[in-house]
């Protein structure tokens, strides 16, 4: 691996950390502004958005849009505007004081300031099994992995619009799809609601959490214990589908910027971390709504904002 001194250096006004809605409409604003920004993609092109099979809510496209159109649609406008997209994942970066350095494998970059749309990954069931079993019946992309389950019978973990959202795409391939939710009420939307309990190949167990999930060389079977009664049972499955919310990616910046306790990175109305120059935006600074939209408004904030720091720079010489 190269060292770290070793690495060509490359100097740039912006950096944008991260490829998805907030990513890309940061770099929209901020090429329109002309501080040529430069974004560095992650290891997920598009981030969550380019494994989500339509998007309905996203205003502008009243009949849906795939979502790997949409994040595509949003690189072509930002590079439309001049910002460049560089496949790239950031290893480490270095916050303590200004120019900002910002290290991946392969490059330097010293940058005046930053924006940070690292979104947030998924959480983890953290039961024996899960790990092991990840990519051999345990999945976390109903429209990545889906296609693999084709006449199975699986399940489904989690009461939120993923759970329901992915889980109502998977009856396109399974024979059936049952929900295990640990509460007797789901916390998704009505209209997913709806669309579940109608559809025929979906079932639920209320009430149950998953405590192993049991498999030599792939996945046959989930233990189940009913959070009311303490009751276990082992249920049979081929596939196990967990959509228990995201955890941010906010871990390279712990020794930098202020996070809640969940980790989400802590910004004011304008997108501003604690450090100046240092912009957030989309779901690794969003514990409350991590919609498409809401994401893509904090991108284009942050970079209005990042336009106005690079003002008041002027203004200081
Ligand atoms: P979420 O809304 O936070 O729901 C997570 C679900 O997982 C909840 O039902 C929760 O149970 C359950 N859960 C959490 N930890 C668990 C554990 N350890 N064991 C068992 N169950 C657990 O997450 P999400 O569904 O990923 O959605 C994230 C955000 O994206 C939300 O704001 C959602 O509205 C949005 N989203 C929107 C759409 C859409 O509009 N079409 C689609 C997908 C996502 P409790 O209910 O008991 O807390």
């Amino acid at each position: 691996m190269t060292k770290s001194s070793e690495k060509p250096i490359e100097k740039h006004n912006l950096l944008i950390i991260g490829s998805g809605p907030a990513g890309l409409s940061a770099a929209i604003y901020a090429a329109r502004a002309e501080l040529n920004p430069i974004l560095l993609t992650g290891m997920t092109l598009h981030g969550q958005v380019s494994v989500t099979d339509v998007v309905e809510n996203y205003p502008g496209f009243p009949e849906g849009v795939s979502g790997s159109e949409l994040g595509q649609l949003f690189q072509t406008q930002a590079e439309r505007f001049g910002a460049e997209i560089v496949m790239d994942q950031v290893t480490s970066v270095n916050l303590s004081k200004q120019p900002y350095i910002i290290e991946t494998y392969g490059k330097k970059y010293e940058v005046k300031a930053l924006i940070i749309s690292t979104g947030a990954d998924h959480r983890k069931l953290g039961v024996p099994g899960e790990q092991s079993l990840i990519g051999r019946g345990v999945s976390y992309c109903g429209t990545c992995d889906g296609w693999f389950f084709k006449d199975k019978d699986i399940v489904v973990v989690g009461g939120g619009d993923s759970a329901l959202e992915e889980g109502l795409f998977l009856t396109r391939f399974a024979n059936s799809v049952t929900i295990i939710h640990r509460r007797d009420e789901l916390r998704a939307g009505a209209i997913l609601q709806k669309r579940a309990f109608n559809n025929p190949k979906i079932k639920f167990i209320w009430d149950t959490v998953v405590t192993e999930i049991l498999g030599e060389d792939s996945v046959e079977a989930v233990n189940l214990k009913n959070v009311k009664t303490g009751d276990e049972n082992v249920h049979e499955t081929e596939g196990v589908f967990i959509f228990i919310s995201h955890t941010p990616n906010s871990a390279l910046f712990a020794d930098y910027l202020e996070s809640d306790d969940k980790g989400y990175l802590v910004v004011n109305k304008n997108m501003e971390t604690n450090l100046p120059g240092v912009f957030a935006a989309g779901e690794v600074a969003d514990p409350a709504f991590r919609q498409i939209v809401t994401s893509t408004g904090m991108g284009a904030a942050a970079a209005i904002q990042a336009t106005h720091y690079f003002e008041s720079l002027e203004e200081d010489r």
